[in-house]
């Protein structure tokens, strides 16, 4: 067991290898099949990356929440005995599934994490992303039962002030993990100041001792959250769910790419990548089993 003091340092690093959107025409290198994203996970296993959080394709390419493409996926990665990164698997990779088949893979195979959208809203302007209240409450006990820890999603604000609420009803239970989205169409725009806002009506709602967070930005504000999560001791996720393009104008090579290029900041600015078994002790997880 690491000290408290050393895992300050720490700094988790989150791959987001597929998401539900980009396409093999965005970028061919988004990985799609079971086999693709296992691998892909490995190779950011190896580059540094802690967690993975991942989603599953149909054969065209579209978001689905698949139990089976999750079944194997999982599998694939757990054929890597020497990968012990801990599995997040999307609850939201498919926005007209039901409610029962949103949680159907979380049911079956008990992923150590699994994200956990914390309100609703309008989605990239094309649809609606609902996570009813019913949702919500069902989903965070169903997560207690099967000690699945919740990624809590906050796209917005008024999603941190949702999760102090769900808190207080015993729906989550502290500590809780946040992954401020920044960014997105629709929720709040990735910018340092409004970082540094939601870190702190975090600390305000929920208590600076009762939560961990992590960050993405997409699209343009995707390196001022990378500097911005390492500079506030937070966490980070990077990967082609969130930006298909590596630098202005040129396309990504790999979710490994993206991994890189997060240890080199977390290195340059003196602090240090976290193991899987290190984030499990800061994300109060249970040590990793094989
Ligand atoms: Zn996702």
């Amino acid at each position: 067991m690491a000290d408290a003091k050393a895992l300050k340092n720490k700094t988790i690093i989150t791959v987001a290898t597929t998401g539900a959107w980009p396409k093999k025409k965005d970028n061919p290198n988004v990985p799609m099949t079971p086999e693709e994203i296992a691998e892909d996970v490995y190779e950011c296993w190896k580059a540094g990356a802690a967690v993975a959080h991942i989603h599953m394709r149909d054969d065209d390419g579209n978001g689905i929440m698949d139990p089976v493409r999750f079944k194997k996926t999982y599998e694939l990665i757990r054929a890597h005995k020497d990968c012990d990164i801990i599995v997040n698997m999307t609850t939201s990779g498919d926005i007209h599934a039901d409610d029962e088949i949103r949680v159907a893979h979380v049911k079956e195979l008990k992923p150590e994490m699994a994200s956990y959208d914390c309100g609703s809203m309008n989605w990239l302007n094309s649809g609606l992303f609902i996570n009813s209240p019913k949702f919500l409450e069902d989903c965070g006990h169903l997560f207690q039962e099967l000690n699945v820890k919740p990624e809590i999603e906050a796209f917005d604000p008024g999603m941190i002030a949702n999760a102090a609420y769900y808190i207080k009803k015993g729906v989550l239970k502290t500590p809780v993990h946040f992954q401020f989205c920044m960014g997105c169409a629709n929720g709040i725009t990735g910018t340092m100041k409004n970082l540094v806002f939601m870190k702190e009506e975090a600390e305000k709602l929920v208590g600076a001792e009762n939560f961990t967070w992590s960050c993405f930005g997409v699209g343009h504000s995707a390196m001022e959250m990378l500097y911005g999560a390492v500079a506030l001791g937070g966490h980070i996720r990077v990967g082609m769910e969130d930006n298909v393009l590596y630098s202005k104008g040129v396309l990504a090579d790999s979710n490994k790419q993206f991994v890189e290029r997060a240890v080199r900041v977390i290195k340059e600015y003196g602090r240090e990548v976290a193991t899987p078994a290190e984030a499990r002790e800061m994300l109060n997880l249970p040590p990793f089993q094989a």
